[in-house]
């Protein structure tokens, strides 16, 4: 019996983690194209790699890489970037 709860509060955690997991992923870094100014510093803050510069110097999120931290947007001296 002691085993069973522990296993139900263990998979209840398990839910939870993955529900925040998937809302965090619904959320996305986006930037705004025409305030960017290609300095670079959401790249390398970005802690999953998921942000990089395209061939004219804006930055592009892989949305499939970034879990929506919002350490890039922090960075970004034009707040050019959110999370919402
Ligand atoms: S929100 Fe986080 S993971 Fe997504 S691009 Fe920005 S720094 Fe990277
Ligand atoms: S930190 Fe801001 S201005 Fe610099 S490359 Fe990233 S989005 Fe563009």
């Amino acid at each position: 019996m002691k085993h069973t709860r522990l296993l139900v509060a263990l998979a209840v955690l398990c839910i939870l983690l993955g529900s925040a997991y998937a809302v965090a992923k619904l959320m996305p870094a986006a930037v705004d194209e025409n305030k960017c100014m290609g300095c670079g510093a959401c790249v390398e803050e970005c802690p999953a790699g998921a942000i990089s510069l395209n061939d004219q110097g804006i930055a592009v999120v892989d949305k499939e890489k970034c879990t929506g931290c919002g350490k890039c947007a922090k960075s970004c001296p034009v707040e050019a970037i959110s999370t919402e």
